[in-house]
């Protein structure tokens, strides 16, 4: 009798250790029961956000310290298919700065599909995204409470390293299927406080991407945050004030457009190369273009644009121009991360890297940042960087070639560089003018800054469309500009 009483209560005591959450399982349980309860948020099936907010300009204002550009956001929707792991985020958003297309409101359409990410244009036109983006959009499905504890509390999801900062508890979250984030909760209200996930950015390497979460509000029986503020480390990118939340609504059809799903792979990046003028060649093909100088005892590139893949193929193509003169410098036009993205393969192949120098403190800290996520040209052969700042008009010059590089201060950036090339009457810009385009926002004020100086220009050399005489420029510079309707 005494020894059934004793097996009963070892049952009862091993059942309990057994039924006992583990510390990082109670931290999401916590998270649950004050979002609503665990059984409530599993049977969740879809979740639409609707509201407005602000976006800010990451890697493309006018320094590299500035934050003050921001578009407003309106009529945003996100309609999540939390089960199915499809995502679909439309919005419209106004320039509050002198911006390339002009003030008007652009509508934005972008989503993704399991692996498929797209985005649609405003004729209805679907393209593909960079595998990359798809993914970091998966991981944004889990950026909002309701899908990351859903996850998290899912049987297949891996739990670790539950630990606590400050009045949060924190948690490392790996779902069902293969996505991480770190999801954190207030240590007294239990409910999240913000969910981090890491991906590569190409100029900054590994980077933290939070949303925080306040001004929780009811939906549907769920305690759902009404602002969300989302960063990459330390930049604020938007924040949004959610004025509808709806859960197990209708969320519209979220398949991936057919268009999207059969494009194929973009195509390894082409470089074609057309001489401009003896010892000047345009190295074209792609969105961004390169230009090549070619000095007494080594080759010169101007810009180093977007990515690895481009920068490395422009520096290859480059050097195959004249094979017995090295290259050995790059001229930056300004610090946008498009035309910035190439800068640490740059360093990878030995360049010293020519720029404004109000970006040399950003590319220094560029060439020092760990990209381990996604390993690029710089950390797969680490090499010190060689970075040269130019604050006035600066005259590089041989037996063979001059080119002056001038500090340029406009609305598009504060800290770009024009190459201008007297012999040859060439000028040499990025962004500030691109010929047959629609509205010219930038070229009048660049005209007036280049009609303060003694040049004689015969052609325009820009790194975004085809070299146009200087007389169109002066025709489409003089254009009137567009301004904001409301
Ligand atoms: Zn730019």
């Amino acid at each position: 009798m005494r020894h059934t009483r004793f097996l009963a209560l070892l049952a009862a005591v091993l059942l309990a250790a057994c039924a006992q959450a583990t510390p990082e399982q109670q931290i999401v349980n916590d998270a649950a029961a004050a979002l609503g309860g665990g059984e409530r948020i599993f049977a969740v099936r879809t979740l639409v956000l609707e509201g407005e907010g602000t976006q800010y300009n990451l890697g493309q204002d006018v320094t590299p310290e500035a934050s003050g550009q921001t578009f407003t956001v309106t009529d945003a929707r996100q309609a999540i298919d939390v089960a199915g792991g499809r995502m679909r985020v439309e919005l419209t958003r106004r320039p509050n700065f002198t911006f390339f297309q002009g003030p008007q409101p652009q509508r934005q359409v972008n989503g993704v599909d399991g692996t498929v990410g797209y985005n649609v244009a405003p004729n209805g036109a679907a393209t593909r995204v960079p595998d990359a983006v798809a993914n970091d959009r998966r991981a944004g499905i889990f950026h909002h409470p309701i899908t990351a504890v859903r996850a998290a509390r899912d049987a297949m999801a891996r739990l670790a390293n539950p630990r606590t900062e400050g009045s949060e508890s924190l948690v490392d979250v790996t779902t069902a299927n293969g996505i991480t984030f770190t999801l954190a909760i207030d240590a007294t209200t239990k409910l999240p406080t913000r969910l981090m996930s890491r991906t590569d950015n190409t100029n900054l390497g590994d980077v933290v991407m939070e949303t925080r979460f306040a001004d929780y509000q009811d939906a549907g029986g769920l305690q759902s945050p009404t602002r969300l503020t989302q960063r990459v480390d330390d930049f604020t990118t938007a924040e949004y004030r959610v004025t509808k939340q709806t859960i197990d609504g209708d969320t519209g059809d979220l398949a991936a457009p057919a268009d999207a799903v059969k494009a194929s792979p973009p195509p390894p990046p082409t470089v074609a190369v057309e001489e401009l003028a003896r010892g000047i060649w345009y190295l074209a093909g792609g969105s961004h273009h390169s230009v090549l100088v070619e000095f007494a005892d080594h080759m010169t590139l101007i810009e180093s644009p977007q990515n690895d893949a481009r920068s490395l193929a422009v520096i290859a193509r480059a050097r195959e121009v004249n094979p017995n003169k090295p290259v050995t410098e790059l001229v930056n036009s300004h610090h946008h991360f498009d035309h910035s993205g190439g800068i640490r393969a740059a360093i990878a192949e030995g360049l010293t890297i020519i720029t404004h120098q109000g970006n040399v403190a950003l590319f220094e800290n560029m060439a020092k940042r760990p990209h381990t996520i996604v390993p690029d040209a710089l950390a797969k052969n680490p090499k010190p960087a060689m970075i040269k700042g130019i604050g006035q008009d600066t005259t590089l010059s041989d037996s063979s070639m001059t080119m002056q590089l001038l500090p340029y201060s406009g609305p598009h950036s504060e800290t770009m560089l024009v190459a201008y090339f007297p012999r040859e009457r060439l000028l040499v810009e990025a962004d500030v003018y691109n010929p047959g385009g629609q509205v010219f926002m930038f070229a009048g004020p660049f005209l007036e800054e280049l009609k303060k100086r003694n040049f004689r220009i015969d052609r325009i050399v820009p790194l975004h469309a085809k070299p146009a005489p200087w007389a169109q420029f002066v025709k489409e510079a003089s254009l009137p500009v567009p301004t904001a309707t409301n």
